[in-house]
């Protein structure tokens, strides 16, 4: 039997409802939460990520600003526009678009963030904070993940989970996220023994490594939910037909733009899995939801304004 798609725009649009709902109610009582954004320079990939971002604060109601330093800035004069918006009480969330140029000392920017405004939730503070269940702010793409699984009802405690991939971004806090909700979880890498003989024992399967395809059918207990986080751009015949041999519809995108976008995880995969997140379509929509939930989240925590909705 096909998997149930586990429709992450869906979730994402509730999500976002709900944000919006939140920010009213904070805006009935005299704060607007504002989220500033910096995007140096000219990448095209984070243009259009900054872009979805900013759209998206407005459309939550969010005050959003952008800030946009040259290509040649310093680590020192980005050091200085973060503890300005550090300082700024009107701004609750500051996010630094990745990647910064070759001459800026990332992880010191980065270090730089108030924790408190940290809607990235990458900070060291932050990690330890989820690491020790402590309230803090969240990975967004993790968090995403997480409100896919409870909002469609798939059960985790008690559960084999595996996550395939340990960046600080996605495998590593997702794999804590599944441990706090009392799943028993393995983190696979790249020097895994026995990647799909690890990956058929889960009961949720996350897939985030950047590999086109490469959890297949082998790798997957039949019924086990599927999370596919990875976003790769098929632009190769031979790959083409390797994914999507015999799909009419990814033909036709693929001949008229000579691209297409495929996660981790093999199409077939949707007939063993019981559940499975589409690309696109899965938990991409969750990453932006959940950035506008952590503005509104940092708001609520630096200012002591009580929890309005499960965002
Ligand atoms: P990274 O490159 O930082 O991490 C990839 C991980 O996969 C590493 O831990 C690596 O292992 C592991 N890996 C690579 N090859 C293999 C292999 N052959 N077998 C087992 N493990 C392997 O990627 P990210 O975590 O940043 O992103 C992962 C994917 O998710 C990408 O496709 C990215 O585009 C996508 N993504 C999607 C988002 C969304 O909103 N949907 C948001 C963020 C990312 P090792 O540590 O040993 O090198």
């Amino acid at each position: 039997m096909a998997a149930t798609i586990l429709d992450g725009n869906k979730i994402a649009a509730e999500i976002r409802a709900e944000v919006a709902a939140g920010v009213k109610t904070m805006a009935a009582a005299g704060v607007r939460p504002g989220l500033a954004v910096v995007l140096v320079g000219h990448n095209p990939a984070s243009e259009i990520y900054v872009r979805g971002k900013v759209k998206s604060s407005e459309e939550v109601g969010l005050h959003s600003e952008k800030h946009t330093p040259p290509e040649s800035v310093s680590t020192d004069e980005l050091l200085r526009l973060i503890a300005d918006l550090n300082r700024r009480d009107e701004i609750d969330g500051i996010l630094v678009q990745l990647p910064l140029p070759p001459q800026v000392d990332s992880k010191r920017v980065l270090l730089a963030v108030d924790p408190a405004k940290d809607v990235d939730g990458f900070h060291p503070m932050n990690v330890g904070f989820l690491s020790t269940q402590r309230p803090g702010l969240v990975p967004c793409t993790p968090a995403g993940i997480m409100e896919i699984l409870k909002r469609s009802h798939i059960l985790i405690a008690g559960q084999e989970a595996v996550v395939v991939g340990r960046s600080d971004i996605v495998g590593k806090p997702t794999a804590m996220l599944l441990i706090n909700a009392n799943a028993t979880v393995t983190i696979c890498h790249s020097k895994t023994r026995d990647l799909p003989g690890v990956c058929r024992r889960a009961d949720i399967l996350v897939a985030a490594i950047g590999r086109a395809g490469m959890i297949t059918r082998d790798f997957v207990k039949p019924g086990a939910t599927v999370i596919d986080v990875g976003m790769n751009q098929v632009t190769t015949r031979t790959e083409f037909e390797r994914l999507f041999a015999g799909n009419a519809k990814r033909e036709e995108a693929f001949r008229a733009k000579g691209s297409t976008l495929v996660g981790d995880v093999h199409p077939q995969v949707a007939m063993v899995a019981g559940a499975i997140t589409p690309v696109p379509g899965g938990v991409g929509p969750l990453t932006i939801a959940m950035l506008m939930a952590n503005a509104v989240r940092a708001a609520r925590l630096r200012r002591g304004v009580p929890e309005f909705s499960k965002a």
